[in-house]
């Protein structure tokens, strides 16, 4: 397989030395051994200081998607309402997802380039009265960051349940405050901003939202109630992947002993870097307003006189790799993935400086 000198996909990113090493060990049972339950405990303290929370974790084999449908289909019954905000492809998705547990949605939607305008969802939770409030903190595709924070103090001041965010490609490289949003379902994915390969999907569950979850009573592969009492009873709903929880402890020891802050920080500051560079090549950011940006990610608008085929063709050709985007915004944006290992100065001054020459051409 090529492997590329610069790479700026956002996610999966590129898997640091140390958290490789920890996928080398031959692991005994996870089922058996004491010491793997410690593990869990530790890789799970780690996470509530990275998500901001006190919350009991479900830590699950799988990617984002897992925890993105478990959750859902572990709190939703037919006729419950859902207010589904949509600022890009993975919030409306999930409505989606939403309405195929027979919920019924109502969608809070605004453009791609812009994000969530928090009165309008509070309109629409006075409207509705919803279950469960969902949202996306960085749409991915888009390259924005939502006000996740406003929006969970209004769904505290209502009175909504549960408030579900899809934290995949934030958490560990923004500010993220689980208990403090008032956030009852928080979604992780292990290979964004934690930079390990697709392995793990993580959900924080609040008190409020494990009694629903115990009351829906979903059986199933992704179902999130039998994690309110895995670790306490030493009983896994599968065999758990030593391996990816090991390696996840390394990911998760990496970002901490960085400090959270100055982690937060290189993300702000190589994105602030990266926006500047490519403004200054001429080329248009995505986002209507430079305030709507991700710090993990940069969405740009291609340049239509080189398509994006092309642009990524010249780009792998001086050993970097970007990506495009998905749905509607295939071939009218392509992203610079700046999470996780990835966000780096250089790293991302090398791509850019391709990017310089390729559109130069
Ligand atoms: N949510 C967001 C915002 C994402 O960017 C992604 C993946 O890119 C997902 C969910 C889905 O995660 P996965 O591809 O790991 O299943």
């Amino acid at each position: 397989m090529r492997t590329y000198e610069v790479p700026l996909v956002p996610g999966p990113t590129s898997v640091p030395e140390a958290v490789r090493a920890a996928y080398q060990v031959d692991y005994g049972s996870g089922d058996l051994e004491p010491e793997f339950f410690d593990l869990y405990a530790e890789v799970q303290e780690q996470l509530r200081q990275i998500l901001g929370t006190r919350n009991q974790m479900a830590i699950m084999t799988g990617e984002g998607m897992v925890a993105l449908w478990g959750a859902l289909k572990s709190c939703l019954q037919p006729g419950d309402r859902v207010v589904a905000v949509g600022t890009g492809p993975f919030g409306y998705g999930i409505g989606k997802l939403a309405e195929s547990t027979g919920a019924t949605v109502h969608a809070v939607g605004f453009e791609y380039d812009e994000v969530a305008d928090p009165e309008a969802v509070e309109a629409a939770i006075l409207k509705y009265r919803p279950k469960m409030v969902t949202a996306v903190h960085c749409e991915t595709p888009c390259g924005t960051l939502n006000p996740v924070d406003a929006i969970g103090r209004l769904v505290a001041r209502h009175g909504v349940p549960l408030f579900y965010v899809d934290a995949v490609s934030s958490a560990g490289g923004t500010p993220l405050q689980v208990d403090e949003w008032n956030i009852d379902l928080c979604l992780v994915g292990s290979q964004k901003a934690l930079s390990m390969p697709p392995d793990l999907a993580i959900v924080s569950v609040s008190e409020g939202a494990w009694e629903v979850i115990e009351e829906v009573d979903y059986q199933g592969y992704d179902a999130l109630k039998p994690w309110r009492t895995a670790l306490a009873d030493r009983w896994f709903p599968y065999t758990p992947s030593w391996h990816s929880i090991a390696a996840l402890n390394v990911a998760c020891k990496l970002l901490l002993d960085e400090g959270l802050e100055n982690a937060i920080q290189r993300h702000a500051e190589v994105a602030r870097y990266c926006r500047r560079r490519v403004r200054e090549m001429g080329l248009e950011l995505f986002p209507r307003d430079e305030a709507f940006c991700a710090p993990t990610v940069t969405a740009v608008r291609v340049p239509q006189e080189v398509g994006w085929e092309e642009l990524d063709r010249r780009l792998r050709a001086r050993g970097v790799v970007f990506a495009g985007s998905l749905e509607r915004l295939a071939g009218v944006v392509f992203r610079i993935g700046h999470m996780g290992s990835q966000a780096q100065l250089d790293l991302v001054r090398r791509g850019l400086d391709a990017l310089e020459e390729a559109i130069a051409r």
